[in-house]
């Protein structure tokens, strides 16, 4: 036990703190809301969830586990706490999620690890085969800046850079809040190759053939993973940048792996604060603009609204998953919408430093930046002292 105060130290685009009494009140209110929103009818039972700890992937184990009564394995890769330094928040956020899935009667254990391995990958479908059998949902929620290729042991690293000529564009420097042009060199030597390794559908389907082989997979069986597209003005740096590159992969992945008889298929989400999309230069100040202007219509969503979204309303529906002419599921249908997108644009020209705070919404961006850290939660007592070291139920 280590009995300390914990304070958000803040570097750059992440925080090298988290508190686990804030973590786990995130997961219980995003638990709540499923709650709250009723049964999934027709949602899977046994689910594996491949970077469950935090943003998209936390929200579609806690989705699954209180929308479905589901089983959940989760694989993650996170940090415990060390020497009395307070644990990752993905950590936290695991244990509070195995805690609430225990105490509801559900099973629910975590392996953290490097999921491109295939140490670790042997380890979940042992772990599958002998606890669950076969899985019907597969849950592909990885973002990483590298990956080491388990054929070979080479490292790759993915970038996040425009492809052809350099870029240049507003930005929001998160720390400070002040509104500068950032400019950012175009992509070079292997980049879009490196950043394909990385983020590209390789990884997933390395998973789906390995699970297949093991018959791990109930016949049944769905795998999703997610994808964004996103608006013209971060076109140069995600969609059409090296990332953009990944992602189409990922996509092409989905159909490649359907011709071979998986159900898989590629969700595209809405922008959301994470700690993957903090790290985006441009993303931070056009989702500052969107959830301004999502937040006046009524269409508010952070991740747990859309996976819930996604689960009830995309993929367990009847004739589901529904899908556009790409068979992509688009989770992102209100942010894409044509009123939402003509509304960025029209203040997209205008914001500055000084209208930050009153033209966007910058100040909730903040707020959730260090939420998902555990900090700025209503009801925690950031003075009083936490236990940091805080095991993993699965694990003790
Ligand atoms: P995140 O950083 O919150 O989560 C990443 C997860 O991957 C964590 O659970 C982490 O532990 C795990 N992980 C990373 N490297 C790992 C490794 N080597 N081994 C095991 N686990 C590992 O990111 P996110 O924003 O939720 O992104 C998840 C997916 O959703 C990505 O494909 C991303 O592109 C996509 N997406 C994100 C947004 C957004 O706005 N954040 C929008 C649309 C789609």
């Amino acid at each position: 036990m280590t009995l300390t105060t914990v304070k958000p130290r803040v570097r750059g685009f992440v925080c090298v703190t988290a508190h686990p009494t804030g973590c786990a009140k995130n997961v219980q209110e995003q638990i709540d809301y499923v709650k709250a929103q009723g049964p999934v009818s027709g949602a899977p039972k046994k689910v594996l969830v491949i970077g469950s700890s935090t943003g998209y992937g936390l929200s579609s184990r806690i989705a699954a586990a209180f929308g479905g009564d589901a089983a959940t394995l989760g694989v993650f890769f996170e940090r415990p706490s060390d020497k009395g330094r307070p644990a990752s928040a993905g950590w936290y956020n695991s244990v509070a999620f195995e805690n609430a899935a225990h105490a509801a009667g559900l099973y629910a254990k975590s392996i953290n690890g490097d999921a491109f391995s295939n140490e670790i990958r042997q380890q979940t479908i042992d772990t599958l085969k002998a606890d669950l059998g076969q899985v019907d949902l597969v849950i592909y929620s990885l973002a990483s800046p590298r990956r080491t290729d388990p054929a070979t042991g080479e490292v790759f690293k993915s970038t996040l850079k425009p492809i052809g000529k350099p870029f240049s564009a507003k930005s929001v420097d998160t720390d400070k809040g002040l509104v500068t042009d950032v400019s950012l060199e175009a992509s070079s030597g292997d980049d879009v190759e490196n950043t394909i390794k990385v983020m590209g559908g390789e990884d997933w389907t390395l998973w789906m053939n390995a699970l297949k082989a093991a018959d791990a997979l109930a016949p049944d069986a769905k795998t999703i993973a997610y994808s964004y597209i996103g608006p013209e003005v971060t076109f140069p740096i995600y969609r059409e940048g090296t990332i953009g590159k990944a992602k189409e992969h990922l996509e092409l992945t989905a159909n490649g792996l359907r011709t071979l008889g998986f159900n898989a298929y590629v969700s595209v989400n809405k922008a959301v604060v994470t700690q993957a999309s903090s790290a985006i230069p441009v993303v931070p100040l056009y989702i500052a603009i969107l959830f301004k202007i999502m937040k006046e219509k009524g269409l508010h969503e952070g991740c747990i609204e859309q996976m819930d979204r996604m689960m009830r309303e995309k993929i367990y529906v009847d004739g589901g998953p529904i899908i556009d002419d790409r068979s992509l599921i688009r989770v992102d249908d209100w942010e894409m919408r044509e009123d939402i997108q003509e509304a960025v644009k029209a203040v997209w020209g205008d914001i500055t430093s000084d209208n930050l705070m009153t033209d966007t919404d910058f100040a909730s961006y903040q707020k959730d930046f260090l939420r998902l850290f555990g900090f700025g939660v209503e009801g925690v007592d950031y003075d009083a002292e936490v236990d940091v070291e805080v095991p993993m139920p699965s694990m003790a």
